[in-house]
């Protein structure tokens, strides 16, 4: 950073520009490197994250751990020492494994983030290029527009109506007026009206400021080292299973307190031998590995969103998009193209067709040349413009706003010279476009005589501003039978300014002379055409709010399939409506057109009111409510403002409504894995307690020891059940209605399902221990098969949740997917080990078995498979579908 003589904001424009070398031309881009090694990167420093060895620790921070802990504390006192040593191997190695995979998972979400990281407009050797703001540095020249976030602290050299909100700086929500020349030295920050100050965010107008301070040298840097919280991997649904474990570590704690008690006064067990038992079943009872199998499936299916252009910025916002009942979607460039053309332009004289392809400047008129109205027309269109064409590789590309690149299109068919019109007529004052008030006008000075004023915009605005007189009726039939083709229609006025007079959106220009209407085409996406479709399979209502003319409007959405007769309401109908009235129309109706950004906050509550879970897309500073209250908001990542992608939990890369719907796919998915985990995992749990409680019932000696219902709980469930994080789609995963958001994890079908498999492994579980012991073999190799038992019927019944229901037995299915390949594997490995591995007989008190012993675990596991394949042929429609 260049000495600090004179505060900055004291400074002339000239002077600050002088200082810090950026003159109208911008840094070269050498310099800017140059600078970038000496100041380094704009960033505020990283937010402190957990320390690994805190994060370690946190593994262990569980109440369930805990009870571990104490287990194995006792089982040494008691001087079972191998039990103790196991106990505390297995509650380390579980706590490395939760504690490596949650590091993958917060590094995957932490590089999506970054995808989406905000970038900068900068005028760099002259030409302006958007650059990732980290890469700014002191003398940087950067362009403001409405919706950015000011990416360093910015001296202004120009301001036209800038306001910007600071409310991230000094909590005042009122957006700031900016601009204006020097301040006395000693000027409060939050007066000083020529800086713009990083991390604030612009609201309005327009302006450029050179960078003086960077990253951490920024206020922003300087008052707050904390402000990018990290987030954690927690979300609802994680929360409640939080919630659940919590609970019935509870429930089991008191209940094996109380069996203890009874075991030892009520049975005469001996104290340690009953309180091996007890630790058993509190160790069977519990679902350990669960949480984290659960974290990383959602963790997962933030991968598989991002490889469909569908960026996460919250966790939470996976299972949002399971649930999604309703998308409201913008037109323009998410259903459609954005990719203008004029195809029609009425004059006094009457229509005109335009023929060509995309912006290349080749077309023609039909009938005729064109005539002299018509370029009176496209000279207005150009200069109230601020796009241009120009040639690249793969031909014409717009740059700036599509459709007024189309203008320029047909300012070059009509015969004439964009830059020579511009330059002839240079701008002196605009009133730049926005959503809400639909125009766009501009003031040009004309060679001496009265200034120009030129007006293009939505015909009903437009017409407002016309002198009086004008026969309306004739041009208004004219808009409806354009807008009726699905094409866009403007308006292009122009007149005179009156000396002295303002020009703002406050005083819109009056008195204006009409020069006709355009009409443009803006094709539907084919991508979005299948998508929509899809939606409508899935039970996904769409409702399409668009700024757009309620007659081009409808007419796209039924060029879509949006519905048979897609139903069309404009904004001002909305307006004065009851809650429950606007909820009523807000649920039957298909396309909102004219909507301002401030009736899609209505809107988005109105449809929330039953329950519904909405997802919403924006791109302006005006959205950004609407997304902060929809369940999922949803923002454009190359159209969209830095404002509307922080309000949101989701960014489309591709600004595609198919990726929406990609998305919603994924969250379904996500969903449908987690409820599959959580089926398979629960019998195991039930199998194991039956095993203890019915041997402790009996006075028998326990069929499978609490160290070996460790192994099985944290190794083998673990390494089966993440495989169900990997589980592609359902094939009827898009062909059912949206899971109601009260519905519970487990559906009453599921919840019975589960009751019935606790049972079956109860009973394999029984009959291999009753076979074993009957044939004469030690407890030792008894408890050996029955390990083996459990994991043999968890084996079986994980591909029973993976097969549809009433699907095919073929080799597909056993084949399955890689995870599940790998993980099977992986268990039959680790079981052999556990059986004929010394060290691990030594630790788990297994004794390797004979080929016939093998029988007893296969025919259970078999036997289990069988059953459930019979209940769901039995039952049809199967009890696997997920909830609802
Ligand atoms: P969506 O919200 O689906 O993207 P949209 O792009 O049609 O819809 P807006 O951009 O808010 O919505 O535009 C609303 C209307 O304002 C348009 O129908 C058009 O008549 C007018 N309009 C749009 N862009 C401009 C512009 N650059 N200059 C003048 N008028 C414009």
């Amino acid at each position: 950073m260049p000495e600090r003589g004179t505060p900055w904001h004291a400074e002339r424009s000239e002077a600050v520009e002088a200082r810090l070398g950026g003159g109208p031309a911008g840094l070269a881009s050498t310099e800017a490197a140059a600078r970038l090694t000496r100041h380094g990167p704009n960033r505020l420093p990283e937010p402190r994250r957990r320390g690994p060895l805190r994060r370690l620790a946190m593994q262990f921070h569980n109440p369930l751990i805990y009870v571990l802990l104490a287990s194995s504390v006792v089982s040494g006192v008691l001087s079972h020492w191998v039990d103790a040593g196991v106990i505390l191997a297995v509650v380390v190695l579980n706590a490395v494994v939760g504690f490596l995979q949650e590091g993958r998972a917060e590094r995957s979400l932490e590089a999506i983030r970054r995808m989406i990281d905000p970038r900068a407009a900068v005028v760099r050797d002259g030409r302006r290029v958007s650059v990732p703001a980290e890469a700014l540095v002191p003398g940087d020249r950067v362009l403001l527009e409405p919706g950015d976030r000011v990416p360093a602290d910015l001296r202004l050299v120009a301001a036209e109506h800038l306001r910007v909100d600071e409310a991230a700086l000094t909590g005042e929500s009122q957006a700031v007026l900016k601009g204006g020349g020097p301040l006395a030295a000693d000027t409060p920050l939050a007066d000083r009206v020529n800086m713009a100050w990083s991390g604030t965010m612009v609201v309005a107008g327009r302006g450029v400021g050179l960078v003086v301070a960077t990253g951490d040298g920024t206020e922003l840097g300087r008052i707050s080292r904390l402000l990018r919280s990290v987030e954690g991997l927690q979300t609802p649904l994680t929360r409640q299973l939080d919630g659940f474990a919590r609970q019935i570590t509870a429930v089991i704690l008191v209940a094996s307190l109380a069996l203890f008690v009874l075991a030892v006064w009520g049975r005469g067990y001996a104290a340690d031998e009953a309180f091996l038992m007890v630790v058993g079943l509190a160790v069977a009872a519990i679902p350990e590995g669960l949480p984290a199998v659960v974290t990383i499936t959602l963790a997962v299916g933030v991968g598989r969103m991002a490889a469909r252009h569908a960026l996460i910025r919250h966790l939470p916002a996976v299972e949002a998009l399971g649930g999604v009942a309703i998308v409201c979607s913008d037109k323009t460039g998410t259903l459609t193209r954005n990719e203008m053309m004029v195809q029609a332009v009425v004059t006094p004289e009457g229509e005109v067709a335009v023929s060509g392809e995309g912006y290349a400047p080749d077309g023609a008129f039909a009938p005729d040349q064109p005539s002299e109205a018509l370029v009176a027309l496209a000279r207005v269109a150009l200069l109230c413009n601020d796009a241009e064409v120009h040639h690249a590789e793969g031909g014409w590309r717009p740059s700036g706003d599509p459709m007024e690149a189309a203008l320029v299109t047909l300012g070059h068919k009509a015969g004439l010279d964009p830059q020579a019109e511009r330059r002839a007529c240079p701008r002196v004052a605009e009133i730049p476009f926005d959503g809400g008030q639909q125009y766009m006008a501009t003031c040009h000075d004309n060679g001496g005589e009265a200034p120009v004023v030129a007006v293009k915009g939505a015909p009903e605005r437009v017409f407002a501003m016309l002198a009086d007189g004008v026969e309306l009726g004739r041009w208004q039939a004219q808009v409806r039978a354009l807008a009726s083709r699905g094409l866009r229609v403007l308006a292009i006025a122009t007149g005179e300014a009156p000396p002295g007079a303002p020009f703002t959106a406050e005083a819109p220009p009056r008195g204006l002379r009409l020069l006709g209407l355009v009409g443009l085409i803006d094709p539907p996406r084919a991508a979005a055409l299948a998508a929509v479709q899809e939606c409508r399979e899935a039970g996904i209502r769409i409702k399409m709010i668009t700024g757009d003319h309620a007659l081009t409007a409808g007419a796209i959405a039924a060029q879509l399939g949006l519905a048979d007769a897609p139903r069309v309401v404009v904004g001002a109908e909305l307006e004065g409506l009851s809650p429950e009235a606007l909820a009523a129309l807000a649920r039957e109706t298909d396309v909102f057109a004219r909507t301002t950004p401030e009736a899609k906050l209505r809107l988005v509550e109105a449809l929330q009111a039953d329950g519904s879970v909405v997802a919403m897309t924006g791109d302006g500073v005006n959205d950004a409510p609407a997304l902060k209250r929809a369940d999922v908001g949803v923002a454009m990542g190359i159209t969209g403002t830095e404002v509307a992608k922080e309000a949101s939990q989701l960014v489309l890369a591709d600004d595609n409504f198919a990726s929406i719907v990609a998305a919603v796919r994924e969250g379904r998915t996500v969903y449908d894995n987690i409820t599959k985990v959580i089926a398979w995992t629960l019998p195991t749990n039930g199998g194991e307690v039956f095993a203890v409680v019915g041997a402790m019932a009996l006075g028998v000696a326990l069929p499978v020891s609490a160290v070996q219902i460790l192994w099985i709980n944290l190794v083998t469930a673990v390494a089966l059940g993440l495989t169900l994080a990997w589980d592609p789609p359902k094939p009827d995963v898009m062909r059912r209605p949206p899971r109601s958001p009260r519905a519970p994890l487990l559906t009453r079908a599921l919840a019975l399902q589960t009751l019935l498999l606790c049972g079956l492994f109860g009973a394999g579980v029984a009959a291999v221990y009753a076979w074993m012991v009957q044939r004469g073999q030690g407890l030792e190799a008894t408890r050996t098969a029955v390990v083996h038992t459990l994991v043999a019927m968890e084996i079986a019944y994980l591909y029973n949740v993976r097969s549809s229901p009433g699907g095919g037995v073929g080799l597909a299915t056993l084949w399955a997917t890689p995870a599940v390949r790998l993980g099977v594997a992986a268990v039959v490995g680790c079981q052999l080990l556990f059986t004929y591995a010394p060290p691990l007989q030594a630790m788990f008190h297994t004794r390797p078995l004979g080929p016939v012993d093998w029988l007893g675990p296969l025919v259970a596991g078999l036997w289990v498979w069988a059953t459930v394949e019979v209940v769901h042929r039995w039952r049809r429609r199967g009890t696997l579908t997920p909830a609802r």
